[in-house]
């Protein structure tokens, strides 16, 4: 049992859903939640089968379930045919619908543009048959590089409605990491805008476009399809590029949807990049489509005067699954929002969740960290200073969220009413996987609680034997599920290396550390790759994390381990307080106080040898911490490795102090 890990935070804060949380809830109750856990358990063919026949709308009925003769290259419904656009737009023009709002769009300057169900098929319609008349169809694969918009929205549907597969880049990526994406997904197509607006300022896109194109294999894209969204002079090359509004002004609103086997790729996305050079992860249409659709519907609980909003870009699953496909095909109205967090201030959330009343809101603890440190410091921009009785349902995403952080967006932003549901999930496993149930599962602070119905998800140790609750090990999913990852891009061996290691008995492994506490209730103990090896011990980052964070002072940790003589690893602890950053003395008194104060929250193996002080912790893109560039820094090393997805390189700089 060498590769167990040592659990060492106890919460014992238990948080039962209330009686408005249960009543017309889609799955209202513990006991339902089992009985379509059970069913799944039972026969879990019978039980996908009977999900993907009510809930997808199928041009051709599928027939077999589950193919898995060719496992790790899992197979589902295959022989049957759907569109997705089809399923996330036109099912609401013919149930009632068509007029329902389907985007509240809000931009960086606080105009607001609404679109209903029909004006967005319209608009999808027409971008389609834009794409048609390029030459484009099932079978191409565009590249989408745009702002959060309805534009970005209704590309990615106007590319599922004719099945061609889509890669979305986030907008704030380079010219160098776009220009690798075309080249490794065989792009033949882009979409951009000329620029972005973020935080008050225009950022171009249009040009990194061009750079990239000017690159080795650019010449594969045909056309580059523009968005005008600010209005900026832009370079013009007019056998490639071609405006979206004259695109689409010459087509019509109808564009029958291309029926596409089950298994055709919707799109290809690249993870975060947190542990390492970002992997293309391919997804299926139904299979796919069925749990971003089936976990809107359990996990956000969707209701009909809904208004939903997800703070992620379409960059990232989240928003694609949470934006572009799963909470369209449940029908919801969703806020869009094009700018940052902390513009015009760090109220901007607040001061939206108030205006658009919105009713389920999902973010991120990166984004809850720096808020609750932003209301220290402006009191203004407290979420207690706006009208947030709307909201119904919190959720996080993205990284562990801390016990403390968990409570502050309790009561801060719930006002110790609305459930949270801490979900967690990969842009590899396509939606939701261990998440409570709003209107069923009792909650405790910083566990995303259990495995969703048909999840077979476990716990084992290096040889993929099952081990006990209050052990952390690898985080497995040991059936395979509809939405799961189909391949890495061109990289068939990646894919089998990365997630099917052979001694774990073909599970599926996360590359997350997890553990189970007595009540089953599942605890992230951070990435495999980031144990630390104490005196014996092994440990997970997490939960030193967690108790730092709970210090009133701290307001965002991180932990990596160096190498020690004595120890095996030390523990070096890199804080940002929600004040000013201390120097000297000053320094030094507090270091020693966050010792103790570790050593007495989660005993003295945890106690940080060093401690770095610094304004704030080098980030992916998408806002999680780079706990492999932290441990480069702790060794006093340069960094050599591949930096692409940092959002800020300046940031390794900064912790030049060691307390
Ligand atoms: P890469 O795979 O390239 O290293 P990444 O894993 O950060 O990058 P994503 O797919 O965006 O890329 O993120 C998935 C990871 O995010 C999970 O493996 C997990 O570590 C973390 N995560 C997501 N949600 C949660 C959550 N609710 N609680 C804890 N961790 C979470
Ligand atoms: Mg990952």
């Amino acid at each position: 049992m060498s590769s167990t890990i040592d659990s060492i935070l106890v919460e014992d804060r238990v948080f039962p859903p209330s009686r408005a949380a249960v009543e017309g809830a889609a799955v209202p109750g513990m006991a339902s939640y089992k009985a379509l856990c059970d069913e799944a358990e039972r026969d879990p063919e019978g039980f996908w089968g009977r999900l993907a026949s009510e809930h997808l709308r199928w041009r051709k009925p599928f027939t077999r379930i589950l193919d898995e003769s060719r496992a790790p290259f899992y197979t589902w419904f295959e022989d049957g045919e759907l569109n997705v656009s089809e399923n996330c737009l036109d099912v609401h023009l013919e149930n009632g619908n068509a007029d329902k709002t389907a985007i509240i769009f809000e931009a960086d300057d606080g105009t607001v543009e609404s679109i209903s169900y029909r004006r967005l098929h319209a608009r999808v319609c027409r971008i389609a048959n834009g794409m048609k008349s390029l030459g484009y169809g099932k079978g191409d694969r565009a590249i989408i590089y745009l702002p959060m918009s309805i534009e970005a929205i209704a590309t990615m549907q106007a590319c599922a409605r004719l099945g061609v597969t889509h890669s979305v880049v986030f907008g704030g990526f380079s010219s160098r990491s776009l220009h690798q994406r075309i080249v490794d997904v065989g792009a033949t197509l882009v979409f951009t805008a000329d620029a972005q607006l973020r935080g008050g300022r225009p950022i171009a896109l249009k040009p990194a476009v061009d750079e990239a194109l000017a690159g080795e294999g650019g010449e594969i894209v045909r056309k580059v399809i523009v968005y005008k969204r600010s209005g900026a002079d832009v370079a013009w090359d007019d056998g490639r590029d071609v405006w979206l509004h004259e695109l689409e002004a010459a087509q019509s609103d109808i564009c029958e949807p291309v029926a596409v086997e089950s298994e055709h790729p919707l799109f290809i996305l690249y993870t975060s990049g947190s542990t390492g050079k970002p992997k293309g992860v391919q997804h299926s249409s139904a299979g796919y489509l069925l749990w971003a659709s089936l976990t809107s519907q359990w996990v956000f609980d969707a209701r009909p005067g809904d208004v939903f909003w997800c703070t992620a870009d379409v960059g990232w699953v989240t928003g694609h699954t949470y934006i572009a496909y799963g909470t369209l095909a449940a029908g919801m109205t969703q806020v869009v929002f094009e700018g940052v967090p902390t513009y015009p201030d760090a109220g901007r959330f607040w001061e939206m969740i108030q205006r658009h009343k919105v009713s389920v809101f999902y973010t991120a603890p990166t984004a809850i960290r720096s808020l609750i440190k932003a209301a220290q410091a402006s009191p203004d921009t407290h979420p207690r200073r706006y009208d947030l009785s709307s909201l119904r349902l919190l959720g996080s995403v993205g990284e562990p969220i801390n016990p403390e952080a968990w409570i502050w967006y309790y009561n801060n932003v719930g006002n110790g009413r609305c459930p949270i549901v801490d979900t967690w999930w990969q842009t590899e496993t396509g939606g939701h996987i261990l998440a409570p149930l709003p209107g069923a599962t009792p909650l405790k602070p910083g566990s995303c609680t259990f495995a969703l119905p048909g999840i077979s998800a476990g716990i084992v140790n290096e040889a993929g034997e099952d081990i006990p609750n209050g052990r952390g090990g690898y985080l497995v999913i040991k059936r395979p599920w509809p939405a799961m990852i189909r391949n890495v891009w061109g990289d068939s061996k990646r894919f089998k290396d990365s997630y099917f290691p052979p001694e774990l008995k073909g599970y599926y492994m996360a590359g997350d550390n997890a553990q189970r506490d007595s009540d089953g209730y599942y605890w992230i103990m951070g990435r495999t790759d980031d144990v630390l090896s104490i005196s014996g011990h092994r440990l997970g980052g997490t939960e030193i994390e967690s108790a730092l964070v709970a210090h009133e002072l701290v307001a965002e940790a991180a932990v990596v381990g160096r190498p020690d003589a004595t120890t095996g690893e030390a523990i070096v602890a890199f804080v940002i307080l929600k004040g000013r950053t201390p120097e000297g003395p000053q320094a030094e008194a507090l270091a020693r106080e966050l010792r103790d104060w570790v050593a007495s929250e989660v005993g003295p193996i945890a106690k940080p040898r060093d401690i770095r002080f610094g304004n704030n912790l080098p980030k992916t893109r998408s806002g999680k911490i780079l706990r492999r560039l932290l441990r480069v820094v702790a060794e006093g090393q340069e960094v050599t490795q591949d930096v692409s997805t940092l959002e800020n390189p300046d940031v390794l700089k900064q912790f030049s102090g060691v307390y």
